[in-house]
């Protein structure tokens, strides 16, 4: 039987770090890390993952500040709200939460952040700094860089000979996960819909990523033995073993009989899914140290 990783525990510890390196900056340069939510609308399921991100902030030592603004809200209102973020010198890290309501352009908004305050490391200049190598001036998206501390913890910082594959190509997660790995000196594969024979491909695989949004489509013969699998999915299913109309979340791996053959996995809930505010939360603090001339913590 495989070994879980505790996402919950690990993103704890990475919020411990954030605390400390938080604190610390505040006392060397009398700067407190700053940190912008925006969210457009009344999505409920934004706002319980906006009021999260801005609690978690407040617990970190930030000056934490959230813009709530009405579902008529424009594209010219939404970018001058931005604009003026962008100019405030006590803001770090700007967020703005996806998705936008239809009528507003968010890739029009992403881009107009100021990369170096682009904590979801979703600005094209972000993007390209990965796929350069720049990891000392970038910010990296944060789905990715949460699913890589696991894989730093399980295999140390070097992957030097290992396969990578990784199923699923989005902006968002796919290809930011490629990058990473391949800094990391992975031999890396890049799975999609298109691809022939996944389930060969995935074989190959010292670690499997998967983040495609189809519950449980990783089966265990799909799985070397002895494999790092991180589950990105999350899939809400109808789960009637619970009572009529009620649901679950499941991943994109097929957890039971895929622990079976792995060496370490990641459950869904509570693997990589708690990850991405951490480090959302370290971004803020890296850009904070940034902005300050300061080297930012690890
Ligand atoms: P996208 O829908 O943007 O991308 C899905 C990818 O999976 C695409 O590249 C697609 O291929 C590929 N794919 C779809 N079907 C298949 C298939 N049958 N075989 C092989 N590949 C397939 O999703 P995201 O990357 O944004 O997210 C993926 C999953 O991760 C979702 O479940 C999402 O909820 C979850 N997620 C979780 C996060 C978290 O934990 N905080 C954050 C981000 C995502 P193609 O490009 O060819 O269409």
């Amino acid at each position: 039987m495989a070994t879980v990783i505790d996402g919950k525990q690990v993103a704890a510890s990475v919020i411990e770090t954030v605390k400390a390196a938080t604190a610390a900056l505040d006392k060397q340069s009398g700067v407190q890390t700053g940190l912008a939510v925006i969210i457009v609308g009344d999505d409920p399921a934004s706002h319980a993952y906006v009021n999260s991100k801005s609690k978690m902030a407040k617990e970190c030592g930030f000056k934490s500040v959230q813009h709530t603004l009405p579902i008529e809200t424009t594209q010219e209102e939404l970018a001058a709200l931005v604009a003026s973020l962008n100019a405030d010198d006590a803001i770090h890290g700007i967020l703005v939460q996806l998705p936008l309501p239809r009528h507003l352009n968010s890739e029009a908004i992403i881009q107009s952040i100021l990369p170096e305050k682009d904590v979801d490391g979703l600005h094209v200049v972000n993007a390209g700094k990965l796929a350069v190598g720049d990891l000392r001036t970038g910010l990296v998206s944060c789905t990715p860089a949460g699913a890589m501390v696991f894989v730093r913890r399980t295999h140390g910082e070097d992957l030097s000979g290992l396969n990578a594959v990784v199923v699923g190509r989005s902006n968002l997660f796919g290809k930011p996960m490629a990058q990473l790995l391949l800094n990391a000196n992975a031999t890396v594969t890049i799975a999609h819909s298109r691809t022939k024979d996944l389930p060969s491909v995935c074989r190959n695989a010292d670690i499997l990523v998967a983040a495609v949004g189809r519950p449980e489509m990783v089966k265990a013969d799909w799985v070397k033995r002895g494999a790092t699998v991180i589950d990105v999915g999350i899939n809400r299913i109808a789960a009637p073993e619970k009572g009529e109309g009620k649901t679950r979340l499941v991943g994109d791996v097929a957890f039971a009989e895929a622990a079976e053959v792995a060496d370490v996995i990641t459950p869904v809930p509570g693997g990589v899914g708690p990850m991405t505010i951490a480090m959302l939360m370290a971004n803020t603090v890296i850009a904070a140290h940034r902005a300050a001339g300061q080297t930012p913590p690890k």
